[in-house]
């Protein structure tokens, strides 16, 4: 049985980057992945995402705004498996170079399912491996629905395996996917409907990002069903049918579920540790990501807390510090991490929502600054869509606990707003910034 310092279960972002760092370090590491290099980001989410992402602006630019700026554009056909193709090359690029980032750092990489069959000891292909520290970085698993004539309906990992385009689409969800996608189809010109089981999408953000979203899903023309919980599907001659609980249905040429994830512990033998399940499936980890097991770790979407991948990165290299490089204080602060929804226009989102921070600071006073404008791209343009923008703070001092916003290029804007907010930032910090005239990031700091 071959002795390895650091055995990493996955190879997502979270394991890729511990498992690397670790191997910078001077660890003697193992990297396990039983499917692509890459996990889930790079396979079959954020980049093949940001990809059609791209796609879908790229077409409504065309379509809707470049006449007003006097280009004369027809678009004769639209390729859409040729767009699938280079897509699926630039993440074949993409294995090549986390292949040879794992090879710089000295990690050993084998491709197989691992199992625990003793508490420091994993199985994969039929060979034991053994380490005093042991990191589960396996990731999260899609939830379908659980209704007859679910299997007719594909999930986001069948939308990035679609290589023609239907001509309806019926997206079933009302997290950061089922927004994503909608808008992604609707833009590359699907009919394309997004049913959700309550009153909006997004729920756990601002008000004022969820209003723009309908806003804008609304005036794009995508069809909103609200209060849509699915019941069943049938197979029809033109398609498929989805008939929702209260008695409306749709017939769509292909139904897309986006109804959430769960932490991914399949056949992963956790019989054989002490490491806790928590009641949501996720696995139980303290602040420095210390499983109830002495030795082993957990990081990313298997612990679901915040599921984003630069969060699982962030948390494996600390992770990896403190094991491998004295840092025995280095931990992820999962407090004030900043996300952005890629929809159409995009949601960037940092702290608290309002109703959050009333909550939090109750009998605080608690300042909102807002700001709805029309950004200066569409100033001599038919095509109108509106950024609406939020400032939520607290206390004599104004103190930013909440940013918000929905619009073009907020997306891009957020990230160094992130850090102001994360340093402490008060409104007068924000005042007292001179602005970037014509942006749009100029009205966050210039509220009134
Ligand atoms: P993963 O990246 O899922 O990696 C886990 C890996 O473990 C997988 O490769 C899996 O094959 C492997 N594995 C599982 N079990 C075993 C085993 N027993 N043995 C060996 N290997 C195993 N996040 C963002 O920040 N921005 C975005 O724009 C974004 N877009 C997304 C779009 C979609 C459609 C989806 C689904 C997710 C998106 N995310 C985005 C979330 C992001 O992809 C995840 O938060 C991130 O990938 C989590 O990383 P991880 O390392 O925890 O798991
Ligand atoms: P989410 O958890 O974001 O959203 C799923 C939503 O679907 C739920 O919030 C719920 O909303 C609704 N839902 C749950 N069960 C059902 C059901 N049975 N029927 C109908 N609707 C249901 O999950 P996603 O799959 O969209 O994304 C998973 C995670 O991946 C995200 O939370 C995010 O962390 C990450 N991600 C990040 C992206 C980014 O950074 N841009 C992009 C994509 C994913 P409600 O209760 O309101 O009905």
């Amino acid at each position: 049985m071959e002795t390895f310092d650091y055995i990493v279960i996955g190879g997502g972002s979270g394991g890729i980057a511990s498992a690397n760092r670790a191997g910078m370090r001077g660890a003697k590491v193992l990297l396990i992945e039983g499917n692509h290099i890459g996990g889930t980001c790079v396979n079959v989410g954020c980049v093949p995402k940001k990809v059609m992402w791209s796609a879908s602006e790229m077409n409504s630019m065309m379509l809707k705004q470049a006449k007003d700026y006097g280009f004369n554009v027809t678009i004769e056909d639209f390729d859409f498996s040729h767009l699938v193709s280079n897509r699926q090359a630039y993440i074949e690029r993409l294995h090549g170079l986390y292949m040879k980032g794992l090879a710089n750092n000295g990690v050993t990489v084998v491709n197989g399912y691992a199992k625990f069959v003793a508490k420091q000891t994993v199985e994969v292909n039929g060979e034991k491996y053994h380490a005093p520290h042991v990191l589960i970085a396996t990731g999260g698993k899609i939830v379908r629905p659980n209704i007859p004539g679910s299997e007719y309906g594909i999930d986001s990992n069948g939308f990035f395996e679609i290589t023609e385009l239907p001509k309806s689409v019926a997206v079933v969800g009302a997290g950061y996917i089922a927004v994503e996608i909608a808008g992604v189809l609707n833009g590359l010109g699907v009919e394309t409907h997004l049913a959700y089981r309550k009153e909006t999408v997004l729920r756990e953000f601002d008000e004022l990002v969820i209003s723009g979203l309908t806003e804008s899903y609304n005036q794009q023309g995508i069809h909103l069903h609200a209060h849509s919980v699915p019941k069943e599907v049938q197979k029809e001659e033109e398609g498929y049918r989805l008939v929702f609980e209260n008695g409306q249905s749709l017939l769509v040429g292909e139904i897309i579920w986006a109804i959430g994830r769960k932490p991914n512990l399949d056949h992963i033998g956790l019989e054989h540790t002490n490491v806790t399940v928590n009641e949501q499936g996720a696995i139980q980890v303290d602040a420095y990501q210390n499983t109830t097991q002495e030795g082993i770790y957990a990081v990313g979407d298997v612990i679901d807390k915040v599921n984003l991948t630069p969060v699982a990165i962030a948390a494996g290299r600390r992770l990896s510090e403190r094991l491998f490089n004295g840092k025995t204080n280095a931990r992820l602060d999962y407090e004030t991490i900043p996300t952005v929804v890629f929809s159409h226009p995009t949601i960037g989102t940092v702290g608290l929502t309002e109703k959050e921070a009333r909550v939090k600071y109750s009998g605080e006073t608690i300042k909102i600054y807002t700001s709805s404008f029309t950004p200066m791209q569409y100033a001599i343009t038919d095509f109108k869509e509106k950024c609406h923008m939020k400032l939520v703070c607290v206390g004599e001092n104004e103190k930013i606990v909440g940013l918000h916003g929905i619009g073009l290029g907020i997306d891009e804007m957020l990230q160094g707003f992130a850090v102001a907010i994360k340093m402490g930032a008060t409104k007068e910090d924000f005042d007292n910034t001179v602005a970037i005239h014509p942006t749009g990031a100029e009205e966050f700091v210039t509220m009134r």
